[in-house]
């Protein structure tokens, strides 16, 4: 990966994509591309946006924020929050992203709804999920998950989309699919709890299992290292 080329990268992680959905038996438009772009600079995402990408997933508010303020000229470009995110951060995240992949306790959740400006329209959220049940890990749990989504749906800033999660890293396709499955069937109860809901949305999968995503019916997949290369760096 030292020697990226961004067009061949990125039109081979669409290729990927595209098979993964014909192996799925699924619409090509199934699953969206987000481009996490996490340590890369803006000038990548400019690259990327002229070749067609659109949304971009960012996990450091002040370097995302730096970048958006270079790439402000860049039409109908799609900003996701999808890092850790802190109470004392919460009003950028809240101006500046039309997503939020990383909501997992109502706290963050009220604040970015009292932050959340009237003129730029509900900002869209995924719960994470802490799927495979790690100690140390974000995401709410299974069981609180039901109470969150409630306190979330309640708020009239946010707009409570779907779910987001990142499983322990796993060997081959069954094991890698089994915590996707949990994730498309916890989705599923939330759809039938809340019908009034617009939960249209699973954001799963990354470079090492985006496959296994997609054959649990992913509707978004977050693709950093198969784009842009291993991580740099950050200072
Ligand atoms: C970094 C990151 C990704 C991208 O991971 P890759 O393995 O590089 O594709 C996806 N989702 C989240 C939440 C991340 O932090």
């Amino acid at each position: 990966m030292t020697n990226l080329v961004l067009p061949e990268s990125l039109a081979a992680a669409r290729t990927r994509l595209a098979e993964a959905l014909k192996a799925a038996g699924r619409p090509a438009d199934a699953t969206r591309l987000l481009a996490v772009s996490k340590t890369k600079p803006a000038t990548l995402i400019r690259e990327a946006w002229h070749l067609g990408q659109r949304e971009f997933g960012e996990n450091y508010v002040q370097e995302a924020l730096d970048k958006q303020a270079d790439l402000a000229d860049l039409e109908l470009i799609v900003w996701h929050f999808i890092g850790p995110l802190q109470s004392n951060k919460t009003r950028d995240v809240a101006e500046h992203f039309a997503w939020v992949h990383s909501v997992d306790r109502e706290k963050i959740a009220r604040r970015l709804n009292d932050q959340r400006p009237e003129a730029l329209g509900p900002l869209n959220i995924c719960l994470q999920v802490n799927i495979s049940d790690e100690p140390s890990k974000s995401g709410v749990s299974l069981e609180a998950l039901p109470a969150l989504a409630e306190a979330v749906q309640a708020l009239p800033r946010l707009r409570l989309r779907g779910l987001m999660a990142i499983p322990a890293a796993a060997e081959g396709l069954d094991a890698q699919r089994a915590p996707f499955a949990r994730l498309r069937e916890s989705l599923e109860e939330l759809r039938t709890r809340f019908p009034e809901a617009a939960l249209d949305t699973l954001s799963m999968g990354m470079t090492a299992d985006l496959e296994a995503a997609v054959l649990e019916g992913a509707t978004l997949v977050r693709l950093g290292t198969a784009i842009f290369g291993e991580r740099n760096a950050r200072e």
